[in-house]
């Protein structure tokens, strides 16, 4: 199972959490069959969109959404605060030849765009209020780098974030999937901000420690080196979707009798698709009759 941790350092001027993703990762593949430089694009979106939910407490629902000219159209990810993560992307199949270094080419799918963060509450005690909705302009399309930009420039919280996807055409599709994120609270000071700079720009890459098993707190060493740290929390995270056949017979039973009858006619059933996980819910006659039926009383 996939875990998340996060903790302080630096006698509590710093903050971080790390999470390895690789199932996470795999699971999205697996639903969205996506391209190799997509399952990075999505996983490290997935990954962060967990890392930030970890620290934005005061939501039941996070959204971090990728509005882009690339060819991957766009990525939405949503966090629950109980560990759950779900996303897609607007094209699975979107593919770019790889960076110089040979690295997958995920700015090259993404292109230029906006970086949204939506935190929404109250929808669990059936309280509605106004979402809170941040947004900055896409840095590199890298990922990371926009996530840290959103915390500077949004959250005024400057911070480090790692994200790393190994993904390939082949089996096993991901090899390595998860994230770190260090962030430095108000009484931070400079010094360590350097020290931890410094750490990061020679640590070896993330993906190749996850790769040989590594586990959140490794993580969290590799990026803060010597500075001593304490882990506050542990969760298990996971891709889940609350999409359900309940929720789909509701859907189709909105949109009202009229509607249930000519499908009921015409198609002799209805099929609905997840956008979030891709799941594909059949309504069959039975189905449909047994919603006008209930409908008419
Ligand atoms: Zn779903």
């Amino acid at each position: 199972m996939d875990k998340l941790i996060q903790g302080i350092a630096a006698a509590g001027t710093v903050r971080f959490m790390a999470a390895i993703t690789t199932e996470i990762t795999t699971e999205a593949f697996r639903r969205h069959q996506t391209s190799p430089t997509v399952s990075a694009a999505l996983g490290r979106v997935l990954t962060g969109t967990l890392l930030l939910g970890s620290s934005l407490k005061e939501f039941d629902r996070l959204t971090v959404k990728i509005e882009c000219d690339g060819t991957v159209g766009g990525i939405t990810a949503e966090a629950t605060l109980d560990g759950t993560v779900r996303g897609y992307v607007k094209n699975p199949e979107a593919e770019s030849t790889p960076n110089a270094d040979g690295k997958l080419n995920v700015g090259g799918i993404i292109g230029s765009g906006t970086f949204y963060v939506i935190r929404e509450s109250g929808y669990e005690i059936g309280l509605h209020r106004e979402p809170y909705v941040g947004s900055v302009p896409l840095v590199s399309g890298e990922i990371a780098e926009d996530f840290a930009y959103y915390l500077a420039k949004s959250e005024q919280i400057p911070s480090a974030v790692l994200l790393g996807v190994l993904a390939q055409n082949k089996e096993p599709y991901i090899t390595a999937s998860g994230g770190v994120m260090i962030q430095m609270l108000p009484s931070a000071n400079e010094h360590i901000a350097t020290m931890i700079e410094d750490t990061i720009r020679h640590a070896p890459h993330l993906t190749a420690v996850i790769k040989e098993n590594a586990s959140p707190s490794d993580l969290i060493k590799l990026a803060l080196g010597e500075i001593d740290f304490e882990i506050l929390e542990e969760k298990e995270i996971r891709f889940a979707c609350n999409c359900s056949f309940e929720r789909a017979v509701s859907l189709i039973t909105s949109l009202g009798a009229a509607e249930v009858k000519s499908m009921l006619k015409e198609d002799k059933g209805a099929v609905m698709t997840c956008g979030f996980c891709n799941e594909t819910y059949r309504l069959n006659k039975a189905n449909l009759q047994k919603i006008l039926d209930s409908s008419s009383n």
